[in-house]
């Protein structure tokens, strides 16, 4: 999803760094401990020289951030996109911190990213600096240590391949929990493809409760047409809802008369871009956002509503699919607007929670049926949620700042019972 030119200066990391400063005032946290918190506790960087299909070598940049890992091993994904930065991943490794601690998972937060454009690489490409960057990265990350999954342009096939890689390197013939989001035929779990969407789903089925929004009368919009927005559409659509407009990298669309989920996933995988739909009438990124709707999902990038355009959004709940869409500033707009966000570390942890019993049923090797693995997503992010709501009335602050607050409280906990060594 191309962001506007004013978006480009912010950078991801001091949002996740103002948001907890705003968290820790309120809990009178000391400054080691916020000191703790505002740093991931390991960085790598490294160089993947990569043979491409015309014999000549590309050196791409790759990162892993693990933030923290008081409660759990580190866990989070790996993004392709040619607009990654170290800051970045830094901010998502924190924000996966939180995102487990809210699900209250077993895990700390990390995430990887490389500078690289995926669509215009071939998949010898692809392949090959995927199982360099896994070798380069393959002594910081293991079952128990870092376990990555896929995040922004990556699925499936990258994570095969990264099993493989390490599984290979470490002389097992599979390790297959060391990463999740894998196809099925290698120790998947039933229901992972589909988790951000779903569990996100969840939490707007409750916040629709909690404002009295009937699902049936709702209208949605979705900013970006990957796995988490188009899942997350697809399941809205399936409780009653109308999804009136959409966007991916290319363009975006509307008809207020509804679009059919199905078809425009199935014209996506068919053209490769939802714009040329049929019936539906092209708008650009700025009209989307601000188009009135009873729910918007953002399900792009960082950075899309901010102190440009959220008094302009004219909708009664987001629920933030895509990690960071929202800054600092534009939440409390949205919150003196009464707009009910369902925060990114909240409505999107569907994926890490499916992660989680992907990973717990390749260390039994047993595994469960669909409906087992959607009944307990459902369980946990129902939970999630009023934890996060009650915070939000308890303390009279915003959903994010709720949701803030409740990590800390979890992540700091288990470093003081843990204690510092040495
Ligand atoms: N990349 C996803 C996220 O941001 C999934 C992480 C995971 O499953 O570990 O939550």
């Amino acid at each position: 999803m191309s962001s506007s030119n004013f978006n480009e200066k912010i950078n991801p990391y001091e949002v996740a760094l103002q948001q907890l400063q705003e968290a820790s005032k309120i809990l009178n946290l000391d400054n080691g401990m916020f000191e703790i918190l505002s740093k991931p506790k390991r960085i790598l960087t490294v160089s993947i020289p990569t043979r491409m299909d015309d014999g000549s070598i590309k050196v791409f940049t790759g990162f892993r951030s693990q933030h923290n890992d008081a409660r759990g091993p580190h866990k989070g994904g790996i993004r392709y996109h040619p607009d990654v930065t170290l800051d970045e991943v830094k901010a998502l490794s924190m924000w996966m911190t939180w995102k487990c601690a809210i699900a209250n998972i077993p895990y700390g937060g990390g995430k990887g990213g490389i500078i690289c454009n995926p669509k215009q690489m071939s998949e010898n490409e692809l392949e090959r600096m995927t199982r360099r960057f896994a070798y380069l990265i393959s002594d910081i990350i293991g079952p128990y240590r870092d376990i990555p999954a896929p995040d922004v342009y990556t699925g499936g096939k990258e994570m095969a391949w990264i099993m493989d890689t390490y599984s290979t390197l470490k002389g097992n013939y599979v390790q297959p929990e060391v990463i999740t989001g894998k196809p099925i035929a290698i120790g998947g779990s039933l229901g992972r493809n589909e988790a951000t969407g779903r569990g996100l789903a969840y939490t707007v089925r409750e916040a629709a409760k909690k404002r009295g929004i009937d699902m049936k009368q709702a209208t949605v919009v979705v900013q970006g047409f990957g796995n988490a927005g188009q899942f997350s559409s697809k399941l809205v659509e399936e409780q009653g809802a109308k999804i009136i407009a959409a966007s991916d990298s290319q363009g975006a669309i509307i008809n207020t008369n509804g679009i059919s989920m199905d078809a425009l996933m199935k014209f996506k995988k068919e053209t490769g871009s939802i714009v040329g739909f049929g019936n539906a009438k092209s708008i650009t990124n700025d009209e989307l956002l601000e188009t009135e709707c009873t729910i918007l999902i953002p399900a792009a990038l960082e950075n899309q509503i901010t102190n440009h355009n959220a008094d302009k959004i004219k909708t009664q709940i987001i629920a933030e699919a895509a990690n960071g869409p929202t800054t600092p500033e534009a939440d409390e707009i949205l919150y003196k607007k009464d707009i009910l966000v369902i925060p990114d570390v909240l409505a999107n942890g569907g994926g890490v929670t499916v992660s989680y019993f992907e990973w717990l049923q390749n260390l039994r090797r047993d595994y469960w049926t669909e409906e087992e693995v959607n009944n307990r997503l459902d369980i946990n992010i129902t939970k999630s949620f009023y934890d996060v709501y009650d915070t939000h009335t308890k303390y009279n602050v915003h959903m994010r700042k709720a949701a803030t607050l409740l990590a800390v409280q979890r992540v700091v906990e288990a470093i003081n019972i843990r204690g510092l060594w040495p």
